[in-house]
């Protein structure tokens, strides 16, 4: 989740936070998730985000979490490195 954090969000006033049980994988997804709502959506985040409930709740529209989860794939697996991959054989 995401959150307005005063205190403890440094310059941005923001914290993410990371499930500790779920995958590197998962959290390292979830992060990056987080960080596109930070710099596309932070006028719809509030005083944060927590769960798809609320989410809706808040107006989160499936586009806007659509757009996060291609950020996230996007900044986690770039483009040019998987069609570089690819064309190596990998
Ligand atoms: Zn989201």
């Amino acid at each position: 989740m995401i959150r307005r954090d005063a205190q403890d969000g440094g310059e941005s006033g923001y914290v993410i936070y990371v499930n500790a049980l779920h995958s590197e994988v998962h959290r390292r997804f979830t992060i990056a998730h987080e960080c596109d709502h930070f710099v596309l959506h932070r006028s719809l985040i509030g005083d944060g985000i927590v769960k798809d409930a609320l989410m809706r709740a808040q107006g989160f529209s499936s586009r806007v979490e659509y757009q996060a989860n291609q950020f996230a794939a996007d900044m986690l697996m770039p483009r040019h490195l998987l069609d570089q991959a690819k064309n190596n054989g990998l």
